[in-house]
């Protein structure tokens, strides 16, 4: 088994970019045993479009990721109970239609163990095994905050609902600069649950939000990250650039940066 990497796309692409669609999806699956994609599955898509998403997906391997809190998703209020269900059975059409193994989920926000246990009542209700938590930073846009920053608090949703967990290294970091912990620790911890998908991006070491940057543009440790935390066969999405991108260059620069940092891969063996 080998580590696979991915390019994230958002499904309204097959709308405002549908040429990043056809070219990623192309060199995915001309390197389907490293890569897969990684979908953003927003509720504005259509069943029609999600259909023509897997029309040129042909032998390309995807995995999902749902709405999260600027998109109108949080599991941890009670009142976006019915909202939060629609998105879910939406994303869980199009996982059924796409053959998603995994679904990452945010967790609510706001912080403390209501929010906590809210997370784990409505994720009971999504009631899906493909659904993985993932971990984030405290501190998101305007000032808002957002749950699930420690390993402590990611057991304690898996615990009380039985989802597996997206392991994501950016994320971890913010969040333990933001509550003053121990950034090696944490790594550690989260790793120690054994997660199901991971999400890596650069960024600088000292930060407390996530900027997704490409690899080499941030001073992060990737090597060390990869190497000591991530499985051998792991899932692992490049969240790296922002906005709508231009084309797919940037993302094989990222895919060969993985491979070429990552040890105990095939070709290094045999080099
Ligand atoms: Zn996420």
């Amino acid at each position: 088994m080998m580590r696979k990497y991915s390019f994230k796309l958002f499904s309204s692409n097959i709308r405002n970019n549908p040429k990043i669609v056809e070219d990623g999806m192309k060199y995915v699956s001309e390197h389907a045993d490293r890569m897969f994609v990684e979908l953003m599955v927003q509720k504005e898509t259509s069943r029609e479009d999600l259909r023509m998403i897997k029309d040129c997906s042909s032998n390309v391997e995807i995995r999902l990721h749902a709405p999260h809190h600027l998109m109108n998703f949080n599991p941890g209020n009670k009142n976006l109970e019915a909202e939060n269900r629609r998105i879910i059975e939406h994303v869980q059409y199009a996982a059924d239609l796409l053959n998603a193994k995994s679904i990452v989920v945010h967790g609510g926000c706001g912080q403390g163990i209501e929010v906590l246990k809210e997370t784990v009542r409505q994720f009971k209700l999504f009631d899906d095994k493909r659904i993985v938590v993932e971990n984030l930073p405290v501190v998101a846009e305007e000032g808002l905050k957002l749950s699930g920053n420690t390993p402590e608090e990611i057991a304690f949703v898996q615990e009380g609902c039985g989802c597996g967990f997206c392991f994501d290294f950016s994320h971890a970091l913010c969040a333990a600069n933001s509550l003053n912990l121990d950034v090696e620790k944490q790594l550690a911890g989260f790793f120690a649950l054994k997660p199901d998908v991971y999400h890596i991006c650069d960024g600088f070491v000292d930060e407390v939000e996530d900027k997704h940057l490409h690899f080499g543009d941030g001073n992060y440790p990737l090597e060390h990250f990869l190497n000591d935390y991530t499985a051998k066969d792991a899932y692992i999405t490049m969240e790296t650039g922002r906005g709508v991108p231009v084309g797919i260059k940037p993302w094989i620069d990222d895919f060969e940066y993985m491979l070429k940092i990552e040890k105990n891969s095939v070709t290094q063996n045999v080099a």
